[in-house]
């Protein structure tokens, strides 16, 4: 088995001496929330302490306190998509956070005011979320102090669904499009399966085999490993 699980709690990346941007550190943290344990995502910038908060969908008093510790400010939250579960905790957390700008794909953010109705059709609670400042784009570079993502649109898990890509530092956010040795489910509303393994073919398995993975569930894994071992391709 040669999946590599990494550490991801209050992990540090430092870059090698000599590159260009070698004096600056990220921040890369992360939090299972929710009752469906998505991966909540804080990313940061140690120089500047400018921080992005990715996919907040719930227990926002434990994100603010590792926010806290990190010492970031947010400035921007992103949804991967649009699945309550990834986005619940976005009306607290924005509130919390006073004047960080909220984004999503267009395509699923017809769902942020439909939060309360589908957590009840799971048995569950959950808070509509405001709606977006902007809208992520396929290609968009999302910039946060020193560090830079940039937004991969991968549909097929929803309509709007988006990766977002730390070249820099080899990581790619996946949300629910790929996980460790699996695919996102692609039979609620707006998915198909064609397109999501689509998708996945020509934005995630053309990065580079090292970049790691960081799913919406669970743990994390690496592209190469995915193209190897994925049981979908
Ligand atoms: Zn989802
Ligand atoms: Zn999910």
């Amino acid at each position: 088995m040669s999946t590599i699980l990494f550490l991801l709690q209050g992990e540090k990346i430092f870059y090698p001496a000599g590159r260009d941007i070698s004096e600056t550190t990220m921040i890369f943290d992360s939090i299972p929330v929710g009752p469906l344990s998505v991966n909540c995502y804080i990313v940061g910038c140690e120089a500047t302490h400018a921080g992005i908060i990715i996919d907040p969908g719930g227990d926002v008093d434990l994100i603010s306190k590792r926010v806290q510790k990190h010492g970031l400010t947010i400035g921007t939250i992103i949804n991967t998509h649009g699945h309550f579960d990834h986005v619940g905790g976005n009306r607290q957390l924005l509130a919390a956070s006073g004047g960080a700008r909220l984004l999503i794909h267009h395509a699923d953010a017809a769902m942020l005011a439909m939060v309360a109705h589908v957590a009840t059709m799971y048995g569950m609670n959950g808070e509509n979320s405001p709606s977006a400042d902007d809208y992520l784009t396929d290609g968009m570079l999302i910039t946060c102090g020193d560090l830079q993502l940039k937004v991969l649109h991968t549909p097929g898990h929803t309509q709007g669904g988006c990766c977002l890509y730390f070249e820099d530092q080899l990581k790619v956010i996946t949300g629910d499009t790929l996980f460790a040795d699996s695919i996102g489910r692609t039979d609620l509303p707006g998915g198909s399966h064609d397109r999501l393994l689509e998708s996945i073919r020509s934005k995630l398995f053309t990065l580079p085999d090292n970049v790691i993975a960081y799913p919406g569930h669970g743990p994390s894994t690496t592209i190469g490993h995915e193209k190897r071992c994925n049981p979908y391709f």
